[in-house]
């Protein structure tokens, strides 16, 4: 598509978006069999897939770190997620899109439960129209996550730009082409920055905005992540209905044997004593 005369028009955005909407995400959690975690992740038309293995061996051995996990992080784009065919295989902004990724995700991860060991984090972008890191990293957390790696949160990102001179949260592909900067950024539900990036020029007071506008945007991106994840295992628990009242009624059953058994009392310097 040419560059388009006007991004915005009355207020409204080429793809009929207000300047501070996100476009429509979709969430999937735990779509791969093999796989310790995984997601399908929609965000406007990009597709995205993630998926965690680990904590795993390390291979190369020599990479392996004695008291934390090494966490790697793929991001990878399909030779036909974008309109001409991309070249297949790791290239400069794959390489520099993974490290930013990782560098996005890993605060989160308690690796040092983890020594001499690898989280190893894949994202395959099927289909491309700007963000996909943003959106890269929204799933990969997702799959974190449902690997059940142990995180202090979920980290959420999107993008804030600039088109007709005008701050918009999270740019698709024309407004990416053409726009005057675009600044991807991530965060954790705490407002702590993860990933910080800038193409493009802004003043210090259009700074300001965009990071607000960016939080609002991981606010509302990590809702949908959360709901997601709650609802996958909702729909595990569902499915192991009667294995879930099995197990109630065992512990149950258990727990007023051991209440029957031993009473345990607090004696006055605050030491537990059995009786
Ligand atoms: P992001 O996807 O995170 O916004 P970029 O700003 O580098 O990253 O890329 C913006 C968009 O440009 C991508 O989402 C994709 O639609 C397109 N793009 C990136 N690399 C290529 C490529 N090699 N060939 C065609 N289009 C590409």
């Amino acid at each position: 598509m040419d560059k388009p005369e006007k991004f915005i028009i009355d207020g409204i955005r080429l793809d009929g978006r207000k300047p501070d909407e996100l476009r429509p995400m979709k969430i999937e959690v735990g779509v791969l069999n093999r796989a310790d975690g995984s997601c399908y992740l929609e965000f406007g038309k990009n597709k995205v897939l993630a998926a965690v293995y680990g904590p795993r061996e390390v291979h190369p051995r020599h990479n392996q770190k004695p008291t934390t996990a090494v966490v790697r992080f793929r991001y990878n784009m399909a030779s036909f997620s974008v309109e001409e065919r991309k070249r297949p295989g790791p290239d400069r902004r794959s390489i520099e899109v993974s490290k930013v990724s990782r560098e996005a995700v890993e605060p989160m991860i308690f690796t040092e439960y983890f020594p001499k060991s690898a989280i190893d984090i894949f994202v395959e972008v099927l289909q491309a129209d700007a963000g996909t890191r943003t959106a890269g990293i929204n799933a990969a957390s997702i799959a974190l996550a449902d690997a059940s790696i142990p995180m202090r949160g979920l980290v959420s990102s999107c993008a804030v730009g600039k088109v007709d001179g005008e701050l918009v949260l999270d740019l698709m592909k024309d407004e990416d082409n053409y726009g005057e900067a675009d600044m991807p950024v991530a965060m954790t539900p705490d407002g702590e920055i993860t990933l910080l990036q800038m193409d493009g020029n802004l003043t210090r007071e259009e700074l300001k905005k965009a990071l607000e506008m960016a939080t609002e945007g991981c606010k509302q991106i990590y809702k949908l992540q959360r709901e997601a994840l709650i609802g996958r295992y909702k729909k595990e628990l569902e499915e192991h209905k009667e294995d879930v009242e099995l197990v109630e009624t065992i512990t149950e059953s258990e727990e007023t044997s051991i209440e029957s058994t031993t009473t345990v009392n607090i004696d006055e310097s605050g030491g537990l004593d059995d009786e």
